[in-house]
């Protein structure tokens, strides 16, 4: 059975998240998506709205599960043996940090290997902070997430 992760802030999950998680799960027997918590960021939505955003919008898969975790990435995939990390690429501006936190990784547990999805064109420029940007002013998101999101977004955000 060959598990992955797919770390990640999401705040909030976007269509371009889901689109990689889509992909992700074509190609894994199980695929955790896992909110990492003491990164350096200050997320907008908490854990647990974060985590009910991601469970209303993955209802669909049936190989995926939520979860969330502290510490290193490489320690959460051995908790779980997962031996795959999932990470999406958007630009090349992408690259450099994802390449450096991947070959770091393997360093700290040469077992585990990144993986790199790039979305659909229409998700290539899209991320979390666009879209709140964007809702923050009381713009359209909707092509951006799924509509509960959207909901979200604009009580938490707008006004
Ligand atoms: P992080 O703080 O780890 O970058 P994010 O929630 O911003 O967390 O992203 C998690 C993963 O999803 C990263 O690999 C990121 O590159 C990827 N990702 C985010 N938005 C998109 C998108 N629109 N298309 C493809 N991958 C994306």
């Amino acid at each position: 059975m060959k598990i992955a992760i797919y770390p990640g802030t999401f705040d909030p999950i976007t269509n371009g998240h889901l689109d990689i998680l889509e992909r992700a799960a074509a190609i894994f027997d199980l695929v955790y998506i896992a909110i990492a918590v003491n990164v350096d960021k200050k997320p907008v939505f908490t854990v647990d709205e974060r985590i009910e955003m991601i469970r209303q919008s993955t209802a669909k898969f049936k190989n995926v599960r939520i979860d969330h975790f502290n510490g290193l990435v490489v320690d959460y995939a051995g908790k779980v043996d997962a031996t795959v990390i999932i990470r999406g690429l958007r630009a090349v501006s992408d690259f450099e940090f994802e390449f450096q936190m991947a070959l770091t990784n393997r360093q700290l547990n040469e077992i585990i290997d990144t993986v790199f999805l790039m979305p659909h064109v229409d998700y290539t420029y899209l991320s979390s902070s666009t879209v709140r940007e964007i809702a923050k002013f009381g713009g359209d998101v909707s092509r951006f997430v799924p509509r509960h999101v959207k909901n979200e977004l604009y009580k938490k955000l707008k006004g």
